[in-house]
């Protein structure tokens, strides 16, 4: 029986740095949930579908063909066959994701890829995103929830974007998380049964090695 391991939370909290990690060490797969709602609001933009349209987002949600490489390693994600990995992570995508992401019919197609991704794998998944412990995967072996401060969140996102302007980033993340929130369809929440771990005053050597003890147990 492959082990499932499902981490959720906001951003800025170490999810992916932390899922990668866990993954490689434990020698399971890995699942970006948030890079394949990235994708199709790509390819959204890319189709010139109006994003404020929920219609129209649903009409063609069923249309791009998105594929992730599970490798911890080195994952991978494409859409129609084209490499998105970088242009997923634009400033015009990370504005328009939740928007997308609330479309029922966009969130019923990406959930199918994820649970027919975790029945597939032999030795065990690692998926990280925001609904993976309440709805993709409600029997998951184990649900972490990851918290940190709002500060300490912009604080890593600008870390990584170097060189943005930190109040603009905060603005930002505390917008985006509010939306996740309070979409009606399988919103950002921690599942009853989730282990809440609060990263704030912790290093991401500290988050990993707590979250593979508490897989091994
Ligand atoms: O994790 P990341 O910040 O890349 O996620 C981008 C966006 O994708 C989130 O802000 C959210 O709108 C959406 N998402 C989601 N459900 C998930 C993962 C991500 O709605 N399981």
């Amino acid at each position: 029986q492959p082990v499932i391991v499902a981490i959720d939370g906001p951003s800025g909290t170490g999810k992916s740095s932390t899922s990668k990690a866990v993954a490689a060490q434990l020698g399971l797969s890995y699942l970006d949930t948030g890079a394949q709602y990235r994708a199709i609001t790509w390819w959204m933009v890319n189709n010139g579908i109006d994003i404020e349209d929920p219609t129209a987002i649903a009409a063609v949600a069923g249309k791009p063909e998105i594929i992730s490489g599970t490798d911890p390693a080195h994952p991978t994600i494409t859409v129609d066959g084209t490499d998105v990995a970088g242009p997923i992570r634009s400033q015009e995508v990370t504005s328009k994701v939740s928007a997308v992401s609330a479309v029922p019919e966009v969130r019923t197609r990406i959930t199918e890829l994820q649970r027919s991704l975790a029945a597939s794998v032999e030795k065990g998944i690692v998926v990280e995103g925001r609904d993976i412990g309440t709805t993709v995967l409600p029997d998951a072996d184990l649900k972490i929830f990851l918290t940190a401060s709002p500060e300490a969140r912009a604080a890593r996102r600008n870390g990584e974007l170097k060189g943005a302007d930190v109040h603009a980033t905060r603005e930002a993340l505390i917008k985006r998380d509010a939306a996740d929130s309070s979409r009606k369809t399988s919103p950002l929440a921690k599942a009853d049964d989730a282990v809440e771990v609060d990263t704030t005053e912790l290093t991401l050597a500290q988050v990993i090695e707590c979250v593979v003890t508490l897989v091994e147990e």
